[in-house]
């Protein structure tokens, strides 16, 4: 087929988190012929093991695919908030977007959400009621009529598909080539384009996942990448599949990927622009790249195993290589040893990182409690000195210090004269008999300036919340209030003012860096407890007892003891010979004493698994 500007689509598909976007990809790919129908494993495009195994997409995956003499590059994208970022990426390189709403749901939270960002991108969107297999038909009307409302059409432009039985997919295919607008002609002629993803291989160094904006790419040519001030040759050219197949070119409009043969993956920034080479790199007009992704909560991994350190820093080195979200710094900890601090765009992100290191990597890992990153300023005297031959030195009064970032709880000033902390805007969507018991949530989360909004049958609460609350059990809490109906998106709006103070856990004397804590001050004397409480029952007993302590800037609020193991030394000895006994208790005594000691000089140890069980909420 020749290639026409003309014939080509580029176009994703956005929705809620389990609104059916793998599965109607994978009709896409049979209807298409791109992957034979026996080879087709459902969620196709969900290569990774874990989004298999939990069922969500955490890894766009772009696929090109013919149909009716057209060119059609879709962008699978994942649902998820915390996953915003790839989904912002997926909407730079296409054109149109097809909103997908299940009908059984209706819109939630996140439809909203995606499609406000397709709109702001300038995307044409198509939108879409899906699982209309299962669908009550009344559901499918009221699912048509909210999508109708939202995108501002008629019901009737509204298409309705199943992703499982196919019904109506081919009509939905229609429709994207007919409404999809296809990529411009560029009067810059100067070959460009956006890079809006990565994968590392190692023999062909760093792929680069580009949309051509103007120009073309062949093979051999002289690259660069406009960021890092690079160049590379292109070793290999090629489109998605949706695995590599090497060509000879990708022109304008094209979605596909180069072989740079760069082997240093930080080389290769996504959002950036990859040109053909120009000696004078301020010749090459870059383009319009994305947002960085901005970690928000951090949390350190220790591995369980001491040994396994060095294979932790090289997995982490791997996943960052197909997660560029991904940050991380070495960390230590007395108690859990070296590990590393990482720094995630959500929970979930945290989560999934995780159970990728135990999975693709068997490396099993003992992680912190989460923290969000604080702004901190302490207090502290200025002393002003004199000019030479001046008055005599001039002691100003005390004058706050410049914020400082902290991330890890460890590190929080116990004197913090003023600390801001990271606030969201969030916005719930729930069937209106919910509203009641959501609000009720007041009472352990922070919400603040909470406003209503009626959305059809539904009702949209919007309201903010300090992050550090959110990515405590804010989706499982909102699950279970509203018997699964509620849904939620967040965005980060800034740093607030707020009253929050370091509880630090203490056993035989020793912080454990671990479980380390910024909490809300109204809520420190019943975490406090709660934490002495339940490492009392979960730690070993030892042959001396140990005292279990939380304490709040020097003081202790809260203490139990783990009674020691009782060893009979005097078992042995029926009756009489009572200086014996005394000799032999004596003797246990002193030997307490020394381990007593020991304990004091890090001797202690928290088995992993109990912080495992006391990390767990
Ligand atoms: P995604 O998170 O948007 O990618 O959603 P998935 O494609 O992973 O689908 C979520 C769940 O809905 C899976 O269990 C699918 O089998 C199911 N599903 C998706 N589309 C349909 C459909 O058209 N009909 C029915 N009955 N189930 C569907
Ligand atoms: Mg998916």
């Amino acid at each position: 087929m020749a290639l026409n500007l003309k014939n080509i689509r580029n176009f994703c598909i956005i929705a809620h988190i389990d609104h059916g976007k793998s599965t109607l990809a994978d009709r896409l790919l049979e209807i298409t012929g791109t992957i034979e129908k026996r080879l087709l494993k459902p969620q196709y495009l969900d290569q990774l093991e874990l989004e298999r195994e939990r069922g969500i997409t955490i890894k766009m995956a772009p696929v090109r695919m013919i149909y009716l003499d057209h060119i059609l590059n879709l962008i699978d994208t994942p649902g998820h908030s915390d996953f915003g970022y790839e989904v912002s990426r997926a909407l730079m390189a296409v054109e149109g977007a097809v909103l997908l709403v299940d009908a059984t749901q209706g819109i939630q939270a996140q439809t909203l959400a995606n499609f406000e960002n397709a709109r702001k991108t300038g995307l044409k969107i198509i939108g879409a009621v899906n699982k209309i297999d299962v669908a009550l038909a009344e559901q499918i009307e009221s699912a048509v009529k909210e999508l109708s409302q939202l995108l501002g059409i008629a019901s009737e432009e509204i298409l309705k598909v199943s992703g499982k039985t196919g019904e109506g997919v081919s009509e939905l295919l229609k429709r994207i080539i007919q409404d999809v607008p296809a990529p411009k002609e560029q009067p810059n002629k100067a070959s460009r384009a956006l890079i809006f993803d990565s994968f590392y291989d190692e023999h062909k160094g760093v792929l680069a996942f580009i949309r051509v904006i103007s120009g073309q790419f062949s093979l051999n040519d002289d690259i660069c990448l406009i960021a890092t001030k690079t160049k590379a040759k292109t070793k290999e050219i090629g489109y998605f599949s949706p695995t590599f197949k090497p060509g000879q070119k990708l022109l304008t409009g094209e979605i596909g990927y180069i072989a740079t043969g760069i082997k240093n993956p930080d080389l290769l920034k996504i959002g950036d622009t990859l040109a053909s080479y120009m000696p004078n790199f301020t010749d090459i007009e870059p383009l319009q790249g994305y947002k960085e992704p901005k970690p928000v909560v951090f949390v350190s991994f220790y591995p369980e195993d001491g040994g396994e350190y060095d294979n932790l820093k090289q997995a982490l080195s791997k996943l960052r290589l197909t997660d560029a979200s991904l940050v991380f710094e070495p960390d230590f900890s007395e108690v859990l040893g070296r590990g590393f601090k990482g720094g995630f765009l959500g929970r979930l992100h945290f989560e999934i990182t995780a159970e990728r290191l135990a999975r693709e990597f068997k490396i099993t890992t003992v992680q912190s409690f989460p923290s969000v990153a604080y702004m901190v300023r302490q207090s502290s005297p200025q002393v002003v000195r004199p000019p030479v031959g001046g008055s005599p030195q001039v002691v100003r009064l005390p004058r706050d210090s410049e914020f400082k970032t902290i991330t890890n709880p460890k590190d929080f000033p116990s004197d913090a004269s003023e600390i801001k902390e990271p606030i969201t805007k969030l916005e719930i969507l729930a069937p209106s008999r919910y509203l009641g018991a959501i609000l009720q949530l007041k009472s352990i989360f922070r919400f603040s300036e909470i406003t209503t909004d009626n959305f059809g049958e539904k009702i949209i609460i919007t309201a903010k919340l300090p992050l550090a609350d959110l990515i405590l059990d804010l989706d499982d809490k909102l699950k279970s209030v509203s018997e699964g109906f509620a849904s939620l998106n967040y965005e980060i709006v800034g740093y607030e003012r707020t009253e929050v103070v370091k509880l630090e856990i203490l056993v035989a004397n020793q912080i454990l860096p671990g479980l380390t804590r910024i909490l809300p001050k109204k809520d420190i004397e019943r975490e406090a407890r709660f934490m002495v409480e339940k490492l009392k029952k979960l730690l070993p007993r030892q042959q001396f007892v140990q005292a279990i302590q939380a304490m709040v800037g020097g003081r202790i609020i809260a203490r139990e003891t783990v009674a020691a193991m009782k060893k009979d030394v005097t078992g042995y000895l029926y009756g009489g010979d009572r200086t014996r006994k005394m000799k032999l208790w004596k003797k246990q005594q002193r030997g307490k004493q020394k381990l007593k000691e020991m304990a004091s000089k890090s001797q202690i140890k928290v088995p992993p698994s109990v912080f495992k069980e006391l990390l767990k909420k």
